[in-house]
Parts: C-alpha cells; structure tokens; sequence
C-alpha cells in the first residue's frame, strides 16, 4: 500500500538530512576538540619535560656542591688536626674541651703510638684502644699522615661522626670528630633528599624520586617509595634504552603524568629524575574544553532542530493546502491524479476505484443553506472512512464526490459487499438531515485489471458507470463495462448528427411521421401527432426514445424542439393548403423546451412566419415533466393556452398525479398511457381504472385521446366508456407526410 504523503513527509525528507547534519557536526566538532585535547596534553607534556629538565640542573648543581663541601669539610678536619698537634698542652683535657668548644668539634683525641686514647675532651675515651681490622687501625699502619674519614658510627659511643686524623713524627696522632649530624647540616641543603623534597614542593607534582644507575632510590619525596609500581621491568627497560618520553600512568586511582630526564655529572650519567605529575588541572581544562564542545553541539542542535522543525511544518502544511481537502481531510483531486498515476505504473494486483456520489447534495445545500452542506461532507467522509478496510484509500474527489480506492480484493463479490456497507452508511439515521431528509448516494465502480488504461480513462470510465444507474431501478451501484464505451461511442455520434442538423450542415435527416387520432364518434381523422424521426447514413434509422434522450441530456433539445415545431407548422400550413381547414397537429414538447425563457416568443414567432392558426396547434407534454416543475410549468401553459394552442398531458396515469389536480392545470386534453389501454385486453382490474379516468377527464371539462390502441376490443371499451378519440396501430402507424395529407379526408375505418 501507498503512504500517505504526509506521513512519507515525515522521514524521508526531514528526519535523514537532519540526522546526517547532526552526525556531520558531531564528528567536526569531535575531531576539532580532540585535536585542542592533544594539543593540550602534547603541551603539558612538554611543559613537564622542560621543568623536569631545569629540576634536573638543581641536582647536578647539588651534586657538585655536595663534593665541593665535603672537599671543604675534609680540609677543616686536617687543618684542625693539624693545627691542635701543634699545641703543647694538649695532655690538659680542660684545654681540650675548650678547644672542642671554641671549633665547635665534637671530639678531639690523641692516640699514642701503639694506637691508645691518651687524651680525649670524653674522658672516658681515654685508654681505648685500636684494633685489627678498625679503619683507625689500617690509618695507625699506613704511610699516610692524614685521613678523612666518611661518617660512621663511633665504635665506643655508638654516636655517627665523620673523623679526621694527623699523624706527628713520632707515630702518634690526633683525631677530630665531628657529629654526622652537625656535617649533614652542613651539606643537607644540598642534598638529593632534600631538593628531591623542594620539587615535590611544586604545583602539580605528586612524587619526586631520584634513582642512580641500578635504579635505587637516592631520594625520594615520599617515605614510602612507589618502587613496586613505578620502577618496574618495562620502567627499567625504557630507561636503560634512553627512552625519556613521558608516559601517563594510573597510580593509587590517580591518573599521573610520569616524565624522566638523565642527570650527567662530568659527561658521565648517574643517575635518572623521576617526577610524576598531578593531571587533575589539564583534565579539569579538558573536561572544560569537552563541556564546550557539548554546549557547542547542544546549541547547534536546538537551532537545527528549530530551523529543520520549522521547515518541516511548513513543508507539511504546504503539502496539507496543496494535496489535502481543508473540509474533510481527506486527500484530494490533485493527491487522487497522482496517487492513480502511481497505482498504474506499477500496478500488480486486481484494483478498484469507485466513484461515489451524493445524488441530492445540491438541493440540500440550496435548502439549508452551505455550512450545513459542508457539515453534511464532512460527516459523509467520516462515515465512509469508519467502514473501509485499512489499505482502502478515500479521496475528496470534487464537492460531493469521493472517490475510494480498493487497493485489493478477491472478487466482484467483496466489491459488492463493500459498496452495500458504504450505502448502509446512508441509511443510518446519523446521516438524516435536519428535515429528516436522508443524503442520497450512488457508486459506480471500476474494476483495474491491467497497467493499460489512464487516470482520466478510469474517472471516465466511473462517472460513466454512475450515469448508467437507472433512477428506476433499485441498485444505485454499477460497474463500468466496456459496452457501455460502445453506447458512448454511439450517443457521441448522435449527438454531434444532431447539432450538424441543427447547425444545417447534416447529411443525416430528420424529419417527421405523423400519426393520426380519430375521432370515436365522427370516425374521421381529426388530427396528427408529428413524430420526430432520424436517419444516419451509417447507423440507420434511430428511435426517438434514444435520440431526444440524447438531445434532453446534451443540451440540444432547444434548437431541435424548434426544428420540429418549423416542420410541423409547415405540414400544418401545407395540411391547409390542401383545403383541410379543421385538422390539427399536435406536437411532442419537452420538459426542457418549456422552462426556457424565450419559448413562449418563439412558438408565437414560429406560428406566425408559418402563417399557421395556433388554435389548430396542440402541445404534447408528458405527466412526469408536469409533475416536476408544478409551479412554473403551469404558469407557461396559460401563456400557451392564452395563444390558442391547445395543451395535452401525454403518457397520463404513469405520473402518479391525482385526478384531482387536473382540474388546476392549464390543460384541455388527456392522453390516456398505452399501459391503461393494454389493460383492456388483459381484462384485469385497470379496466375500471380507464373508465373512471375518461369520466373523471369529462367532468373537468377535458377531452380524453386513447392513444396505442391496437384492438377491436380495445376501440370497443373506449367507444363505450366515451372516450373522445383514439391513436393507435388500430387505426395507423406513424405515416409520412405525403401519405397523412393523402389521407386527409378519407374514412380509415
Ligand atoms: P409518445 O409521444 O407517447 O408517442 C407515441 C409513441 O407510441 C410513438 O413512438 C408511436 O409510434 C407509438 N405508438 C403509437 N401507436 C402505437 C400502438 O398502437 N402500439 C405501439 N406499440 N406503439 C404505438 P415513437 O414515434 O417511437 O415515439 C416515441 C416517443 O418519442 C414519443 O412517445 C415521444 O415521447 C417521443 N417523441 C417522438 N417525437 C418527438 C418529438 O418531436 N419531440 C419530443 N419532445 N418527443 C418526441
Ligand atoms: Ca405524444
Ligand atoms: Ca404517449
């Protein structure tokens, strides 16, 4: 089945370029903010790199001050050393304890010869004495006359000390000592622990470790060094192949940047500096710059969604006004033409359209006005809609016409079935009006069986299935089928013979037949009927009944009324001519003729050129035209009378008008209907009818014709009953107008 156009509208044209330029966007500015967050770790990278770098300048500068110090430290010693053997009194503990004092030395001792504490500013010292194996021990046997000793832990007092030691000429020697902790005052400044613990001091570091070569620890700014998890085998690894590219790390459930830089001292390396860098100020301006990228699409794609929502309305109310009916809804003429135009094209299975038409619309809308008419559509669309299968589709085809396409179905059958539900519709009291006045439909359907045939030809074919629907008959549905084109075929070809007849360019004739009434009493030919006559070269000779239906239908039973009535008043002038003055012609007129305007001035006019008396004149109109039009018919009848043609009302008794009106109609005779007269034979009840009809005529003064009388028995009756003339086989078949005027005269009986 076909979508609707509006619900297509919905995905197809807003919905994919909406969400291409969603995702178009979305990537740009993914890609875009991406590339700032690279940049700005490539940045922050680099920024730690060239910081690890200058901290790394500190510690080689420590490195050098550290032994520049330790260089100094170990001159004092010696000096001191030096300068105290040279005193004398060196054997006086109190001159020592000030000298300790006053160089701020924590020791000063003198060893004899053998290697024994002789003096000392610690008392107890005195009398220790040095051993194999001691490093005093290995100085006491050595060549050296001085030594500096690195600090360690004094063997007597368990205290560390850094030593330095003088020999004199005489073997024996001075030692000075000073407390660790007093030299590592000293040197701590520069010490690795020390500036290890003034970087980490800074801004965004975290861990600050200083490794030598074998990758122990020389310094480290926490106690207890992330060794395990940060110099691990692949650290080790990219250290010892000089890879000092920084390396983002994951470390107690922080994100760490971990940058490396070597440490050379005298061209040699010795040692790496490893700092690891808090990320949480980047990834705080990353988040920023994310959130912008967000904010950024966020907006863009509110003002799309506007913009694209707004198109989309508009596109859609568009599409509403130019394809849908602003009344019902419905999808109208234009969305029918292409929607059939698409059902064609690909047509597959068995389709249907059915042409649906109010019948009495116009009058409904004329009596209660239009706004009631358009709620009276409305609720037709909706009735309609509410018993349609789910692929059925109703179109708004013009005013008061739908039409319903049947996407697929079995047989004509289910068609059938369909078009009694949609009348069912009809028949529901909802559907009565005001004035309890129900809307009348009819259906023509046609079948699609092939992808061969038109839009247009399938909405002709339909409104040709309609005009086929005979008001007479029950069924207001009916399918189209092809004979009915034949019919067309043939009624276009009449048609147009008549409008060349009228035009007078018509190799085809019509002329007129005349058929005479006798009068019952007189048996004398009183009057002829002219009946219209038609012959086509190719076709031959046409009914009347077909060809003033044609000419009522197409508008041309005007002009051709006035051809009949010329060549009637010619046969009624040549009728006189031939010294007939008292025979009269009456002539078959059309509802249609009387209603124009200019009638009456044309039969005044026609009767006058032709010099003919209209009181030999007689008019022929049918009961039902009478019955139509009551008021306005009635009134042209006077007129007509008032000229002096008399008026009968032909084919009475099939019109259903009561008796009783006859009395208030301009009329002068009573054309009794063939049906009547053939109930004589019949012998039925309709007998009684025609009798009564004759003296029920009578009393209202009106004359009564018996016309198709074709039996003695029939002429008998109406001899009887008295009625006043008759027409029929009985006495003559429509006879041409030389042989009516050669009758003139005769007795036929
Ligand atoms: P109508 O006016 O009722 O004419 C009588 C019709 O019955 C004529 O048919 C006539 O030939 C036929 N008829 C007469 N007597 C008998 C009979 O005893 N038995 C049978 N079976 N038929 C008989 P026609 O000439 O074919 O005309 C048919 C109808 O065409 C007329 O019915 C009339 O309504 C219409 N018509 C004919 N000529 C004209 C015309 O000039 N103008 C108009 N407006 N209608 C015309
Ligand atoms: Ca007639
Ligand atoms: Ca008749």
């Amino acid at each position: 089945m076909r979508k609707d156009k509006l619900n297509s509208w919905n995905i197809r044209y807003f919905l994919v370029p909406f969400i291409i330029l969603i995702i178009l966007f979305s990537i740009v500015t993914y890609v875009i903010a991406e590339n700032r967050i690279d940049e700005r770790y490539k940045s922050f990278e680099e920024q730690s790199i060239s910081m690890a770098d200058s901290y790394s300048q500190a510690l080689i500068y420590a490195h050098d001050a550290q032994s520049i110090i330790t260089d100094m430290l170990n001159e004092k010693l010696i000096i001191v050393s030096k300068a105290i053997s040279m005193i004398d009194n060196h054997d006086d503990i109190a001159v020592l304890v000030e000298l300790a004092k006053e160089l701020n030395l924590d020791e000063i001792s003198l060893y004899n010869s053998d290697g024994e504490i002789i003096f000392s500013n610690y008392e107890d010292f005195i009398g220790w004495k040095v051993y194999e194996g001691h490093p005093i021990y290995d100085f006491m046997m050595s060549d050296d006359n001085t030594m500096v000793e690195d600090i360690r832990q004094d063997v007597i007092s368990g205290v560390y000390k850094k030593y330095g030691y003088v020999k004199n000429e005489d073997g024996s020697f001075i030692q000075i000592g000073e407390l660790a902790e007093t030299v590592h005052n000293l040197i701590g400044q520069f010490e690795f622990q020390q500036l290890v613990n003034i970087i980490a001091g800074k801004d965004d570091i975290v861990y600050v470790t200083f490794l030598d070569n074998d990758f122990s620890v020389l310094g480290s700014s926490v106690d207890q060094t992330p060794e395990t998890n940060l110099i691990d085998e692949s650290f080790k690894e990219r250290i010892e192949n000089e890879d000092y590219s920084p390396e983002r790390i994951e470390y107690e459930g922080q994100d760490l940047l971990q940058t490396s830089v070597p440490i050379y001292h005298d061209g040699e390396k010795n040692g790496t500096l490893n700092i690891l860098w808090s990320t949480e100020s980047v990834d705080k301006e990353i988040y920023r710059l994310i959130l912008d990228g967000f904010i950024q699409i966020s907006i863009v794609f509110v003002f799309m969604t506007g913009v694209l929502f707004y198109a989309y309305r508009k596109n859609k109310s568009n599409i509403e006004i130019a394809f849908y009916d602003k009344l019902t809804g419905l999808p109208n003429d234009e969305y029918l033409m292409e929607y059939l135009e698409e059902l064609i094209a690909d047509f597959d299975d068995k389709k249907a359209i059915m042409l649906i038409n109010t019948k009495n619309f116009k009058t409904l809308n004329m009596t209660y006005g239009f706004s009631y008419g358009d709620f009276v559509i409305t609720q037709i669309a909706k009735k309609i809609k509410g018993v349609l299968e789910s692929d059925d589709r109703l179109f708004r085809f013009n005013a008061d016409r739908f039409i319903l396409v049947v996407n697929s179905y079995g047989s004509r059958e289910e068609l059938i079935q369909m078009s009694w539900r949609i009348l069912e519709v009809f028949r529901n009291e909802s559907m009565v009006t005001s004035e309890y006045q129900y809307v009348n439909v009819e259906l023509g359907i046609v079948e699609i069986r092939d992808s061969d045939t038109t839009v247009d030809r399938l909405l002709q074919d339909a409104t040709l299935a309609l005009s086929y629907i005979d008001n007479n008959t029950n069924s207001p549905v009916r399918f189209y089928e092809e004979a009915m084109e034949d019919v067309v075929r043939r009624e276009d070809r009449i048609e147009k013979s008549l409008r060349a007849i009228i035009n007078e360019t018509s190799e085809d004739s019509l002329y007129l037949c005349y058929q005479p009434k006798m009068d019952i009493k007189g048996k004398q030919i009183m009057g002829y009927e002219a009946l219209a006559r038609l012959h086509l070269q190719d076709i031959g000779n046409i009914s009347p009944l077909e060809f003033i239906d044609i000419a009522e239908r197409r508008q041309l039973i005007y002009d051709l009324g006035k051809i009949i009535l010329k060549k009637s008043c010619e046969f009624l002038s040549r009728v006189n001519r031939s010294g007939f003055a008292e025979i009269n012609v009456s002539v078959n007129i059309s509802g249609m003729q009387i209603l124009r305007k200019e009638f009456v001035d044309d039969v005044f006019e026609i009767a006058n050129s032709y010099k003919v008396d209209p009181g030999y004149l007689e008019f022929e109109i049918t009961e039902s035209v009478l019955l139509e039009n009551y008021e306005i018919i009635n009134q042209k009848l006077k007129q007509i009378k008032e000229m002096g043609i008399s008026i009968s009302i032909d084919d009475f008794g099939t019109g259903f008008s009561s008796l009783a009106r006859l009395k208030e109609l301009n009329i002068d005779i009573v054309k009794i209907d063939k049906y009547f007269i053939d109930g004589i034979i019949e012998k039925d009840e309709t007998k009684i009818i025609t009798a009564d009809i004759i003296s029920m005529a009578h009393k209202m003064g009106l004359k009564v014709v018996a016309e198709g009388v074709e039996y003695q028995k029939q002429m008998d009756y109406l001899e009887k009953n008295h009625c006043d003339m008759i027409q029929g086989y009985f006495l003559s078949k429509p006879i041409e107008e030389q042989e009516a005027i050669e009758n003139l005269g005769k007795f036929i009986l």
